[in-house]
């Protein structure tokens, strides 16, 4: 599954409804100078910015308080130029990510974290929805993987990528079994699936003979090693899988083109295009 390919497409299109909406404004915020997340936030912002989005790049230093950034975060929500606001996870320490998930006004919450966007996707009303999970759905919809009826197993439960996937899929009425950390047995958990997402950061942790054969598998799981990025999906599942994204160039392009259809979406919120339940 050729998520490149996909995301390209996909950008194309955002890049021509941000122009006919004539402006989006989204806002990152990073607190720190972590490497990883450095790297996302440019990729984000460099996304963004040749897509039309006005993106503001709001970077805080790592002793930055709390109550700044939640100041901060208030701001961003009366900011008449701004649609979205996405705040970059792992926050240092000092700062508690529950209360700043919080505040990010729901409808500019393109991340989807806020309990508000969380709870309407597990009620099948989804709003805001997780960029990585929702670039999965779209890489089985381009090649034609319908869940409905279909056997899905999601490994990882994180509020970001594993219970996210899952709820996606289930709303797509796959029979859904979620894995995580405490699984007794993995290997025959993966073997009955037809879906499988990898969201775990074990390099190689699904293997060949845990594939049913024909599935389509999601490796969403990223780890850096010394030879380079390393998924969560050994190579060798290319041969007994019917679908399977390459990493890199496959979920990861996808998460930056979902996010910016997340910024057109918070637009289209915010105008009144599109209902927001407590707009
Ligand atoms: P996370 O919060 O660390 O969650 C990892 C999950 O994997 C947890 O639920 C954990 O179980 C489970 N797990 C750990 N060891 C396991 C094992 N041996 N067997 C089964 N499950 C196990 O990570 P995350 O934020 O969800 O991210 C997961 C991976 O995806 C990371 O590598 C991350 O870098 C990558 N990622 C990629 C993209 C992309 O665009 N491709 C986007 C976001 C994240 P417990 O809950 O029991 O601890």
């Amino acid at each position: 599954m050729d998520g490149k390919a996909l995301a390209e497409r996909l950008r194309g299109e955002v890049t021509r409804e941000i122009a006919a909406l004539g402006h989006v404004g989204l806002a990152t915020v990073l607190v720190g100078d972590d490497p990883a997340s450095d790297v996302y936030i440019r990729l984000k912002q460099r996304a963004a910015t040749e897509a039309g989005i006005d993106a503001r790049d709001i970077r805080l230093d790592a002793s930055t308080s709390e109550d700044e950034v939640l100041a901060l975060v208030h701001d961003l929500n009366d900011d008449a130029e701004i649609d979205g606001i996405l705040v970059q996870l792992p926050l240092p320490s000092q700062i508690d990510e529950t209360r700043v998930t919080y505040a990010v006004a729901p409808h500019k919450d393109v991340d989807g974290f806020h309990p508000v966007n969380a709870g309407n996707l597990y009620r099948g009303t989804p709003l805001h929805v997780p960029a990585t999970p929702a670039g999965c759905m779209a890489l089985l919809a381009e090649y034609g993987v319908d869940p409905k009826g279909k056997n899905a197993v999601v490994i990882g439960r994180s509020e970001i990528v594993g219970r996210p996937a899952a709820m996606l899929l289930l709303q797509a009425h796959a029979t859904v079994t979620i894995c995580h950390s405490r699984t007794a047995d993995l290997a025959a958990e993966v073997r009955r699936a037809d879906i499988v997402v990898a969201a775990v950061g074990v390099p190689g942790i699904v293997t060949a003979d845990m594939v049913k054969p024909g599935a389509a598998v999601l490796d969403v799981g990223l780890t850096r090693t010394e030879e380079g990025i390393r998924g969560d999906v050994d190579p060798a599942v290319a041969d007994v899988a019917g679908l399977l994204t390459p990493m890199p160039g496959g979920t990861g392009p996808m998460t930056i083109a979902l996010l910016l259809e997340s910024a057109v979406k918070a637009a289209r919120y915010r105008r009144g295009l599109l209902a927001y339940p407590t707009l």
